[in-house]
C-alpha cells in the first residue's frame, strides 16, 4: 500500500536535548524529507539521534509562501511523509509553519502535531501567574508608538500576556509596563532549561531592578505579565473625584455642551452609566443645588 502524504509539525528543545520526546525522535527517524530553518542544526539534531542520511530541505521565513505549494505538490505527487521543525521548540509559534500546514489542510494532506518543548508553555507552566485566561503575543513591536498602543491594549483584558523578547530590548518594554501597570505581576523566564536557567517572578520595580542588575543581558527570555487592578479608592478619595468632575461638568454645562455630548466625553471616569448619569443632571443643576 502507498503511504499516505503527511505533515507532521514536530516540536524540539529550546535548550535540553532531554526534551525530545519518544514520539518526536520516532518521527524523526522514519519521515522521508525534513524541513527545518536551519538545516545545519536539523542536521546535528539528526545525528545526535542516529539518524545520519536523511533529506533535509531548507524553510525558514522568507522562502515560506513561496515553497510551500511546492513542498505539498511533492508530497501529493509521490505520497511522502515530511517533518516539519524550527530551530528550537514548537514550530509556528513565532516560527516558520503557517503557510506549509495552511496549504497542506487546504489540500488534504493530514497534519499531525507532535507536541513537546515551547518556551511560551514552559514559562506559563512554571511561571506562578494566573494561566486561567492567556493571551500570546509573539514578539512585542520594535518601534515606540507601536509598542506603546500594544501594551495600552492590555488594560482590560482579564488575561495573562506572554510575550517573547530579545533580553536587550527587555528594559524598554518593562519600562513601560511599569509606567501604565505598577500594580502588575511580572515573570521572566531567561535561558529555559538551560544550564543558567532563571525564572524571576516580581513587580514591575523588581523587574526593571533585575534587568539593571544584568548590565548585559544575554541569551533567550519569555515575559508574562498579569495586570493588576488599581487599588480601591477609599470613600474620602471617591468623594472628592466625585465633585471635581461635577465642577468640570459645570464648565462644560457652561461652554453650551449637552448632557449626551458629556455623557460620551466623562464614560472612562470610572463610573456605570446611570451613575455618570445622576452626576450631570446634579452638575446642571436638575436637583436645584446649581446657584
Ligand atoms: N517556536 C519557539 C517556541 O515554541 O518557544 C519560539 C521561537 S522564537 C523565534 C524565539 C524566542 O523564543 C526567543 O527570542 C525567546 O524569546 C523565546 N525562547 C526560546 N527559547 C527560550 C528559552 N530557552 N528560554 C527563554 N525564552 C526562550
Amino acid at each position: 500500500m502507498i503511504p499516505e502524504s503527511a505533515i507532521y509539525v514536530v516540536a524540539t528543545p529550546i535548550g535540553n536535548l532531554d526534551d525530545l520526546t519518544l514520539r518526536a525522535i520516532k518521527v524523526l527517524k522514519s519521515v522521508d524529507i525534513i524541513a527545518a530553518e536551519d538545516t545545519r542544526r536539523a542536521r546535528l539534531l539528526l545525528q545526535h539521534i542516529g539518524r545520519d542520511k536523511a533529506e533535509v530541505i531548507s524553510y525558514f521565513d522568507h522562502v515560506e509562501r513561496e515553497k510551500a505549494p511546492q513542498l505539498v505538490d511533492r508530497l501529493l505527487e509521490h505520497s511522502l511523509s515530511l517533518a516539519l521543525i524550527s530551530d528550537a521548540g514548537t514550530p509556528c509559534i513565532s516560527d516558520p509553519g503557517y503557510h506549509l500546514v495552511r496549504e497542506a489542510r487546504k489540500r488534504g494532506v493530514t497534519v499531525h502535531p507532535i507536541p513537546g518543548p515551547s518556551a511560551l508553555t514552559a514559562l506559563v507552566s512554571a511561571s506562578g501567574l494566573p494561566s486561567d485566561r492567556l493571551l500570546f503575543v509573539g514578539f512585542l513591536p520594535n518601534k515606540k508608538m507601536a509598542l506603546e498602543k500594544e501594551i495600552g491594549s492590555w488594560k482590560t483584558l482579564g488575561a495573562s500576556i506572554v510575550f517573547y523578547e530579545a533580553p536587550r530590548r527587555l528594559k524598554t518594554s518593562l519600562a513601560l509596563i511599569h509606567a501604565l501597570y505598577p500594580n502588575a505581576e511580572i515573570a521572566i523566564g531567561r535561558e529555559l532549561t538551560k544550564l543558567h536557567e532563571e525564572i524571576l517572578l516580581t513587580d514591575p520595580v523588581g523587574a526593571l531592578s533585575w534587568c539593571n542588575n544584568h548590565e548585559f543581558l544575554k541569551g533567550e527570555a519569555v515575559v508574562m505579565v498579569r495586570i493588576g487592578d488599581a487599588p480601591a479608592d477609599t470613600p474620602e478619595a471617591k468623594e472628592n473625584k466625585r465633585e471635581a468632575l461635577i465642577i468640570e461638568a459645570r464648565d462644560q454645562f457652561k461652554k453650551d455642551a449637552s448632557l449626551k455630548d458629556l455623557l460620551g466625553l466623562y464614560r472612562d471616569r470610572g463610573l456605570s452609566r446611570s451613575e455618570l448619569y445622576q452626576l450631570l443632571l446634579e452638575a446642571k443643576g436638575f436637583y436645584g443645588n446649581e446657584k
